[in-house]
């Protein structure tokens, strides 16, 4: 058997006449950027999350860096995040000449932990934390890091609180979503992640108007009125095509999002039937609703056998992530060592994805769990 990571097919085969439909109309009108269906996807993301406004950008990533514009950070100030993520968090603070500080995350959740935190700005010399702006958390894989105390922390420091929410469009913190705790949310329509384009895209949630006035301008090379540039922005456009894809998709995400869950709890029963739970960590859903980007197990030992064991036998897997970004070599000049964050480190060789899309039959996951067993017999 064959049991992709991922097969957006599945999905695709489920909204195909719309996509098709709304692509072709979008042909006919021949207005490709940014308008209607932009402003269509901003609103009905902010009814989703919960956001007062919304702001459609190029991707993920330049919802990050777009942010962090929007919040003033500029070279040589300090931003505190997580080694444990996708690149682009920390690589959009260095891209600005900002320098990302990194604290270590909770072994249990992945997420960047607030003791940690603590521990970091209890060492940071004074200058240096004259410089602090803003704290950029991730939600990874689906689940909120644990922000009250986060938020503590950035209010009583005067710091701009950036939300990662690449991963995590939907789950909730005490009964909010991801992306509207602190002063910006970040998503990205990656086509990967829950809520996917057929291309780049992203957004940014916000609830203050002197913000998304500001991204908004951002957005356009920082012009307001055209032509004429207070700020010094980029080209940081939504498509027309691709907000419309996503706006179809939308409507289907609670669906897609429950059948992920279902799916996470039938992997925890059939791992503790063929009693793995000893040899494995299972993903601990620890805040309101993880949304399950990915399905991340932890394997102590002999994890890169099992992923080899398991690439043979047609299980789709992944390492998110392999090097935690202290350690990257284009971070060298930061100046951190191995043993610096050893919950990164540790997470960063021991963990594993597995296959969780909404779309996967119950013989996959059976399939899934079956060859772990035989790994580990
Ligand atoms: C995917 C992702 C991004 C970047 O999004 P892109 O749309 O690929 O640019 C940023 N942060 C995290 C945590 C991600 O998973």
């Amino acid at each position: 058997m064959q049991v992709p990571l991922l097969d957006l097919r599945r999905q695709y085969k489920q909204i195909r006449d719309e996509c098709l439909e709304v692509t072709e109309a979008i042909y006919e009108s021949q207005q490709f950027i940014l308008g209607a269906y932009v402003e269509a996807l901003e609103s009905s993301i902010n009814n989703y999350c919960g956001s007062d406004f919304a702001v459609g950008v190029s991707s993920g990533t330049d919802a990050l860096l777009i942010s962090l514009m929007a919040a003033g950070v500029t070279a040589g100030d300090r931003v505190i995040t997580t080694p444990y993520t996708f690149f682009s968090t920390a690589g959009c603070i260095r891209r600005l000449g900002a320098v990302p500080v990194f604290a270590d995350i909770d072994p249990d959740t992945y997420n960047l932990d607030f003791r940690a935190v603590e521990t970091v700005l209890g060492r940071m010399a004074a200058e240096d934390k004259q410089r602090l702006k803003a704290i950029l958390p991730v939600h990874l894989y689906g689940q909120c890091a644990e922000m009250d105390p986060l938020l503590e922390i950035a209010k009583a420091l005067n710091l701009i609180v950036i939300e990662d929410a690449a991963q995590a469009i939907g789950a909730e913190y005490k009964g909010k979503r991801a992306g509207t705790m602190g002063n910006f949310g970040c998503f990205s329509f990656f086509p990967s992640k829950n809520l996917g384009a057929f291309g780049d895209g992203g957004i940014v949630t916000t609830n203050s108007l002197d913000f998304y006035e500001r991204l908004k301008m951002l957005r356009v090379h920082g012009g307001h009125p055209k032509y004429y540039h207070q700020l010094i922005g980029g080209n940081f456009r939504l498509d027309a095509l691709q907000a419309a894809i996503v706006n179809i998709k939308l409507r289907y995400l609670e669906h897609w999002t429950a059948s992920r869950q279902e799916n996470a709890q039938k992997y925890k029963q059939l791992f503790k039937i063929a009693g793995l739970e000893g040899a494995l960590g299972l993903p601990a859903a620890m805040q309101d609703r993880h949304i399950y980007n990915q399905f991340v197990i932890r394997v102590p030992e002999k994890r890169d056998a099992l992923r080899d064991w398991l690439t043979e036998a047609g299980v789709g897997n992944e390492i998110y992530y392999p090097v935690p970004l202290h350690l990257q070599a284009c971070f060298e000049d930061l100046g951190y060592r191995p043993g610096d964050m050893p919950e990164a480190e540790a997470a960063a060789g021991q963990t594993l994805a597995l296959p969780i899309f909404p779309e996967l039959a119950d013989a996959e996951l059976e399939y899934v769990v079956d060859r772990i067993h035989a790994f580990f017999s």
